[in-house]
């Protein structure tokens, strides 16, 4: 309109700081109306222990299938859920769908499996968090002893002292903690004295690199070593050959997770899919065993 304005990049930058506000905006609104309306699902990972193979239990990990978005990964939708507040629902929702499903598998080869469900930093910080989970516990009618709560290093840093209150709480009444990707957060070696752990989940990042640099093996022994000074079980992540598996095996690990042993699933019952796949592997295992 009569007026020439010379091109500057901050320009496009602007425009793309726009685009990516609104695109924002209609995830979070697509994430709300998914949560309302029960939209999301939970899958179930495999949690085995070592040597053996055999399933101990799952790890409930929440899935967002939208209509028009398509899958959204949980490292793109939980950040946002954090963000927005909207974690306190679909926390919830997901603890109490995973309740619901491991009460009702009491018999067979699932019988008595542990369900670990990740909680967020922003659900630990509220002052019911333990009614929520007594409340999913009460109505599934699931055994305290069978839950394990995932928490995170940063989800534990802050506020201390009420996390450790909280999570102390949970744990009188039976319900098992595990400290979710030890050894990426900071303050590690407090987080392992202070906490009322059960478990102490190796991250996957150290497990991924275990079999070719001599470093990360040493600092998984380590933590190994540490946990189990401590009285601690150790839980290996993302295990996804049978290298990894039998490195871990000789450290003397207690329980691994990972692609080798069985992708996440829609239902409880592939556990029993998984069950079958995992006696293949024993024989790599105790071969591996003997061998490291
Ligand atoms: P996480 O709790 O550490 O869960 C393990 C992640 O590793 C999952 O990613 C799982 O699919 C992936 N994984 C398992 N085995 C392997 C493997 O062998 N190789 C590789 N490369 N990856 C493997 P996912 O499902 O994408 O979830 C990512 C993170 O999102 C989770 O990490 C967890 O922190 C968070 N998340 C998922 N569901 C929930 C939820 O319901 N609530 C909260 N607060 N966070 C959740
Ligand atoms: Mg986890
Ligand atoms: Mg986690
Ligand atoms: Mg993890």
């Amino acid at each position: 309109r009569g007026r020439a304005e010379q091109y500057r990049p901050e320009m496009r930058t602007g425009l793309e700081a726009t685009e990516t506000t609104q695109a924002r905006r209609h995830m979070e609104r697509a994430l709300r109306t998914a949560i309302e309306n029960g939209a999301l699902a939970v899958h179930y990972q495999p949690v085995v222990e070592l040597p053996s193979g055999r399933i101990t239990g799952v790890e409930a990990l929440a899935r967002w299938n939208d209509p028009v978005l398509g899958n959204v990964p949980p490292d793109q939708f939980i950040p946002l859920a954090e963000t927005t507040g909207l974690i306190l629902d679909l926390g919830e929702w997901v603890l109490r769908a995973a309740c619901h499903q491991a009460a009702r598998h009491t018999s067979g080869v699932q019988r008595d499996l542990t369900v670990s469900v990740n909680v967020s930093p922003v659900q630990l910080a509220q002052p019911g968090f333990v009614d929520v989970v007594m409340g999913a516990l009460a109505d599934s009618g699931l055994p305290a002893r069978r839950l394990c709560v995932e928490v995170t290093e940063t989800a534990a840093i802050s506020n201390l002292a009420e996390t450790t209150a909280r999570l102390c709480e949970l744990r009188r009444r039976g319900v098992q903690i595990a400290l979710d990707d030890f050894g990426t957060g900071h303050s590690s070696l407090t987080m392992l004295r202070g906490l009322p752990l059960s478990i102490v989940k190796i991250d996957r990042s150290f497990v991924a690199k275990v079999t070719r640099s001599a470093q990360d093996a040493v600092l998984v022994r380590l933590v190994i070593e540490t946990a189990h000074t401590l009285g601690l079980r150790v839980c290996a992540e993302g295990i996804e050959d049978a290298e990894q598996a039998q490195q871990l095996v000789a450290m003397g690990c207690d329980l691994a997770q990972g692609w080798y042993f069985g992708m996440p699933e829609p239902a409880f019952e592939r556990s029993s899919a998984t069950t079958m796949a995992v006696s293949r592997v024993r024989g790599a295992l105790v071969r591996g065993r003997s061998s490291v």
